[in-house]
């Protein structure tokens, strides 16, 4: 059974029923036997059913906020405005996914003709995380359903409920029940489906199970994408706005409680501005309302997970010792809950774990540097490459850092943003693969080519 916890007072929601190896193996079977007739459907068919699980999303978005709010925690206003992103992600998909799978003529000449045709890969894993499962979600589901492939969709066990509601959602849009499964349960269910022979492996985590299912993965030679953490940082120079840099890093540091894959984790500030710029962020996260994420106006949820308040604990400390200087926060509230304070340090290095490791919580340092080559050395000092920023009024100076910095998207005077007509990737330990874009339709299918004479 998996109890599914409210992480904001500690009850107990559900229980749900898990997978098991065998309940599994049942529903890759149904897959691989249901795909083939769902790809030979015109597209047009399958279009018309992610258009109405849309009307589906949109119909229920209310519930379904609450049902995201339930079970991670997330407050109820940034529930609501997933949802609504969702919406501009699938009409992406929509409109971009005729043009991107029709086949290619790329030569008729002397009887010989040559194209290019996107199959689907067959039946794929989708194995998900919880802190947005609904755009990490649909990110895959709806460009791997559209290329007529079937899914096996694992959401987290910390967003397993609403995994379940987009299952409901996409068959009332009529994606037949063997095409795409939900499969419930934690990482021994991931394992479990992993072991069946998909043809594509989708996942999105840290990169600690990332990289364990890399290894597993490797050797069968079949589509693997692996979209993982991050250490996002900024560097403010010394001619912007301090009072909107502030405004918009403390947003990109602590929305969604900070556990967001492109949160920013790490600050660097011109010396020139360090001091101003540091207290208007101060008074900025002062400013950020916690409380019941059921209340409309909170800003700052509980943690979904209560294993990471050991983590950010261990942070603080680790900081502290090494003689960071803590300016807001710094400890979790009381139980019940898994609450943290949103938390600030200045005076930080990398010697500090804050400024290495993935925090995924509402905890940021503040790092001074000399100038713009001080801040693009630290910036790449990190095993991850998810994004990155630069705040400052000269279009050239941004350009300039940003050419330098190793990322898979980079930011200029704006942070913690996602766009689905773009790639969404990482480097290093970041990941591999893409998704989002016209390329994020593509990769859920091989390219077949023909070479075709006329006799
Ligand atoms: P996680 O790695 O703990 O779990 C991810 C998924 O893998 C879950 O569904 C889990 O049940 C499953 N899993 C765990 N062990 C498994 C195993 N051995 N085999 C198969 N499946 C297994 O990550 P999480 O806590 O759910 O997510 C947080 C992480 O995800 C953060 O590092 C965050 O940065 C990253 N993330 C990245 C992106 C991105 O787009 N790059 C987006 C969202 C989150």
């Amino acid at each position: 059974m998996l109890k599914v916890t409210n992480p904001a007072n500690g009850s107990t929601i559900a229980e749900l029923a898990t997978d098991t190896t065998q309940s599994v193996a049942v529903k890759y079977r149904a897959a691989r036997a249901a795909q083939p007739a769902w790809a030979r459907l015109p597209l047009e068919h399958r279009l018309a059913c992610i258009r109405r699980f849309r009307e589906g999303v949109v119909g229920h978005l209310e519930r379904l906020a609450a049902v995201l709010t339930s079970e991670v925690g997330k407050p109820i206003r940034q529930s609501r405005n997933e949802l609504n992103g969702l919406l501009g992600r699938i009409d992406f998909f929509l409109g971009a996914a005729g043009e991107t799978l029709a086949a290619r003529a790329v030569f008729d000449a002397d009887g010989m003709r040559e194209r290019i045709t996107y199959e689907p890969l067959g039946v794929v894993a989708n194995i998900s995380a919880w802190n947005y499962p609904y755009f990490v979600g649909a990110n895959v589901f709806v460009p791997a359903l559209l290329g007529g492939n079937g899914v096996l969709y694992k959401p987290s066990e910390y967003a397993a409920l609403t995994g379940l509601e987009i299952g409901n959602l996409l068959h009332a849009a009529g994606v037949p029940q063997d095409v795409f499964q939900v499969i419930v349960g934690a990482g021994e269910a991931g394992g479990a489906l992993l072991a069946q022979p998909v043809d594509g492996v989708f996942f999105t985590g840290s990169h600690a199970t990332g990289a364990k299912i890399a290894q597993a993965i490797g050797p069968r030679m079949i589509r693997l994408q692996l979209e993982l953490g991050g250490k996002d940082p900024t560097y403010v120079c010394d001619d912007v706005d301090i009072a909107g840099a502030a405004t918009s890093l403390a947003d990109g540091a602590m929305y969604n409680t900070g556990q967001s894959c492109c949160s920013v984790e790490r600050i660097y500030v011109h010396e020139r501005i360090h001091d101003a710029f540091v207290e208007a962020f101060v008074r900025e996260v002062k400013g950020l309302r916690i409380g019941d994420p059921t209340d409309e106006s909170s800003y700052i949820g509980p943690l979904t997970r209560e294993a990471q308040l050991e983590v950010l604990e261990a942070q603080v400390a680790d900081a502290r010792r090494k003689g960071a200087r803590l300016l807001a926060g710094g400890r979790r509230l009381d139980p019940p809950g898994n609450w943290f304070e949103p938390t600030v340090f200045s005076q930080v290095d990398h010697g500090m774990a804050l400024m290495r490791e993935e925090s995924f919580g509402p905890i940021i340092g503040i790092q001074k540097v000399a100038g713009d080559d001080e801040a693009v050395r630290l910036m790449n000092e990190t095993e991850y490459g998810l994004t990155a920023g630069v705040y400052t009024q000269d279009a050239a100076r941004a350009e300039r850092i940003l050419a330098q910095v190793a990322a898979g998207s980079v930011y200029w005077n704006c942070c913690d943003r996602v766009s689905p007509r773009l790639p969404w990737s990482g480097v290093k330990h970041s990941g591999i693969g893409l998704t989002l874009s016209t390329y994020g339709i593509e990769t859920f299918t091989r390219l077949k080519a023909w070479h075709l004479r006329t006799p």
